[in-house]
């Protein structure tokens, strides 16, 4: 995909620049006395920030924060942020958050017409929200010159060698919660790659289509027929072969693929984790997204942590989308070992998914690109 850069601007110099980063950052304390408790998402724009200041450009940031639903809410202030910012990255301001305004989610003119007020060029650095077509997102580009910034550069560049060019094996990995939540990305994927692995908790309504039974464990009955379906035209699915379970009893592990009435799956067994990790290891690509049981209990991690540990010693080119499969990563300290994490939960996967997003769309279409 062919995107404006921050090359393709031209002279920066002198001119005034919005750039919608994304400082949704995780924030603790009470309503009134909020502190950042990880500054990594500011962190992370500083490459786009500093290029453009670097050459002289006055750079304005905006971003949004939590969902204070159009209502300016002391809560969600953007205080806290401006001033790790301004440790940061000295000079550079940051507006309100763009969600105190109801057109930003509206996207409506008068809020892109106050946005580029004074403007003279825009750069979206804010990949995980790139898939919204809010204001902020697809309103600056009809009229200003326009670029991505680094980080939404890179995750087009990763997403796009995966989609167009990836090396075989292509063995794609996903679990988390819902199959609900990600019947477009596994139809997506079952299409791109040579292996699917599936764990999580939605393994539960894949089993339950083959006919064994998931006793208590998350299974959602109406996509069980969805399920066979895929099951029957990709023999690339692969699902676990032993689970841990909870019954009244306490934490077991199963020898197949049955849970009887009153247990629980809670985590792919010992057998599966190390099957899917020979996969990893034998892959030359490998996508992940969403844990491979309830990893955030202790007792319910090992198959996670063993998934992550093959994405981080594979010689394979790993991407890992989501953000409690990210989550997970940097609790098991393996961030650094994998190519790339994405920013992006959602974006991530609809990226994936329709190899396009709104926001993207809007910078290809923007006045210097066309
Ligand atoms: P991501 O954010 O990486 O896309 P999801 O949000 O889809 O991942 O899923 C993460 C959640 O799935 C975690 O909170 C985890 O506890 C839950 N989960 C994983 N396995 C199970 C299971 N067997 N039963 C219930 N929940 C599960
Ligand atoms: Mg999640």
């Amino acid at each position: 995909m062919k995107l404006p850069l921050l090359e393709d601007l031209g002279d920066v110099r002198g001119k005034t620049v919005l750039v919608r980063t994304d400082f949704n950052v995780p924030m603790s304390g009470g309503d009134d006395a909020r502190s950042i408790s990880d500054d990594f998402r500011i962190r992370a724009a500083l490459p786009t920030i500093t290029w453009l200041t670097e050459r002289g450009a006055k750079v304005v940031c905006a971003s949004h924060l939590g969902r204070p639903k159009g209502q300016p809410t002391p809560k969600y202030s953007m205080a806290p942020v401006r001033a790790r910012l301004a440790e940061l990255a000295p000079g550079v301001g940051l507006l309100e958050n763009l969600r105190f305004s109801p057109g930003e989610e509206a996207n409506d003119e008068a809020t892109v017409a106050e946005l580029v007020q004074g403007v003279d060029m825009y750069v979206n650095d804010a990949f995980g929200a790139a898939h919204r077509a809010h204001a902020s997102i697809v309103g600056p580009p009809r009229t200003l010159p326009s670029a991505a910034g680094r980080l939404i550069q890179r995750e087009v560049e990763v997403v796009d060698r995966l989609r167009s060019t990836p090396k075989r094996p292509f063995v794609a990995v996903l679990g988390g919660a819902k199959v609900s939540d990600k019947l477009g990305v596994i139809d997506a994927l079952v299409a791109m790659c040579d292996q699917l692995l599936i764990g999580g908790g939605m393994c539960f309504t894949f089993l339950a289509a083959q006919g064994h039974p998931v006793g208590d464990s998350i299974c959602e009955r109406d996509q069980i027929d969805r399920c066979r379906g895929l099951l029957e035209k990709h023999k690339s699915i692969m699902l676990p072969e032993d689970i841990i379970g909870v019954d009244a009893d306490g934490v077991y592990t199963t020898f197949g693929r049955r849970l009887p009435d009153g247990a629980k799956g809670m985590d792919i067994g010992p057998g599966t984790a190390a099957a899917f990790s020979d996969a990893i290891m034998d892959a030359r690509s490998v996508f992940w997204n969403g844990p491979m049981g309830v990893f955030e209990d202790a007792r319910f991690a090992k198959g996670t942590r063993t998934v992550a540990q093959a994405m981080a010693d594979t010689k394979a080119f790993t991407v890992v989308g989501g953000g409690d499969s990210a989550a997970a990563l940097a609790q098991f300290g393996l961030d650094d070992d994998v190519d790339h994490v994405s920013t992006g939960g959602g974006a991530s996967l609809e990226f994936l998914e329709f190899g396009d997003l709104p926001g993207l769309k809007a910078l290809r279409e923007a006045p210097n690109a066309r």
